[in-house]
């Protein structure tokens, strides 16, 4: 789960790390009042979306009075921001951070992910901070400094001073930058982050180090126990066929073909996606209905895959160990009924009473097409969705 940057700098400041002061607006007066509030002469008008490259994008605007607050904002609230991570339609921007300009000396990255790998948190620090930092990990990886941190240990302070030195922090901020990378760690362990990335990390003219940005992204399987991180979500940011998915517990992400997919387990239903692909057809959809998919799962997940216009096909794939093909064909046939299925299914089924469930689905009169193994399903649902792309 994404959170926005005000809501990241919340919580950085929660653990020890300095942020530019700012107020988070929905409106062009509230924009002003903010700029009014914190006074000085310098502000960022920054559009609020849960996409990077905002900067890029025209979403980050420095003001120079508050004409210019009101001005910038009223061009970017409402806006259409296209960045490299929005996809072409771009996100329309309904909230803003106005924050007080910092006067940037350089501007350094620092960001944390899980490295499955080493199984720890890797800490990646750079001096080529910005904008660019993609560039930077693409063409001059060597300029990117990694530490894996110890579990036990966390990241300690001699540790955190080396990566700082490392990456350019002049020693007059060096505490300020162990104090930031330490506060990052907790933040990031204390509240089940899967990535946490502060970039740019500037050091201002007066030599102190701040987080100009904050990205958080979170392990949704975790949210049970973080109802503070919960209560930050912005639906308004996420799909909303992915919305209602998570209502019933399904693994939903949308994509741009035109064959659906529902599957139980996430392997089985890549190893489908990557199938249809390979006899020359494209999945609309990635769906795990999981182990315990009943006959109402299974029918939110059709309902799911029916609300997307370039649906031409279905595909289900069932590998029936804990789940019995039997319960998982009545679910299917109840399914298609209850919402007048209208495109071609294709059903493969495997595993505990495969019989009875194939006899199900042939007894239910409805016009399913049967397939006797994941190449056969694939190349049939491909046909029935109109052939290769
Ligand atoms: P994004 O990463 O989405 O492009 P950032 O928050 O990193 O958005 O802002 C982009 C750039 O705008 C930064 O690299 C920095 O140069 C500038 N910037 C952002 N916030 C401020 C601020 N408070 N004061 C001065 N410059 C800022
Ligand atoms: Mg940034």
């Amino acid at each position: 789960m994404k959170i926005h940057e005000y809501q990241g700098k919340e919580i950085l400041r929660e653990f020890g790390v300095p942020t530019p002061r700012g107020v988070a607006c929905f409106s062009v007066d509230e924009a002003i009042a903010a700029a009014q509030k914190l006074g000085g002469k310098v502000w960022v008008v920054k559009a609020q979306i849960h996409a990077g490259g905002r900067g890029k994008g025209g979403g980050v605007k420095v003001a120079k009075s508050r004409d210019e607050v009101k001005l910038y904002a009223s061009q970017i609230l409402g806006m259409h921001l296209i960045t490299h991570q929005t996809g072409p339609e771009g996100q329309v921007v309904r909230r803003l951070l106005i924050e007080e300009g910092a006067q940037i000396a350089k501007e350094l990255y620092v960001g944390m992910v899980v490295d499955r790998v080493s199984q720890r948190v890797a800490l990646l620090a750079s001096s080529e901070g910005g904008m660019e930092i993609e560039e930077v990990a693409k063409h001059h990886p060597e300029k990117i400094h990694t530490v894996r941190i110890d579990p036990v240990a966390g990241l300690d302070a001699t540790e955190a001073s080396r990566v700082a030195r490392a990456i350019g922090v002049p020693d007059a901020a060096n505490g300020e930058a162990v104090q930031i990378l330490q506060g990052l760690y907790r933040a990031f362990v204390e509240k089940d982050a899967m990535l946490a990335e502060i970039n740019p990390l500037v050091i201002t003219a007066d030599n102190h180090a701040i987080a100009l940005d904050a990205k958080f992204n979170f392990d949704s399987n975790a949210l049970y126990r973080r109802p503070e991180i919960v209560a930050m979500r912005d639906l308004d940011e996420e799909d909303p066929a992915e919305i209602e998915a998570s209502k019933f517990d399904l693994a939903y992400i949308q994509l741009d073909g035109n064959i659906g997919c529902l599957v139980n387990g996430a392997g089985l239903a890549m190893a489908t996606m990557d199938i249809i692909k390979l006899y020359g057809g494209s999945p609309a959809n990635f769906l795990d209905v999981g182990g315990g998919a009943n006959k109402e799962k299974v029918t939110e997940a059709f309902k799911l895959m029916l609300k997307n216009p370039n649906l031409k096909a279905i595909l289900v794939n069932i590998f029936g160990g804990i789940m019995k093909c039997d319960v998982i064909a009545e679910g299917v046939v109840a399914a298609a009924r209850e919402v007048s299925l209208k495109v071609p299914l294709v059903v493969r089924l495997e595993g505990t009473n495969v019989e009875l469930g194939k006899k199900i689905l042939a007894e239910s009169g409805l016009p399913i097409i049967s397939g006797n193994d994941m190449a056969d399903a694939a190349q049939k649902v491909v046909a029935a969705a109109g052939g290769q792309k």
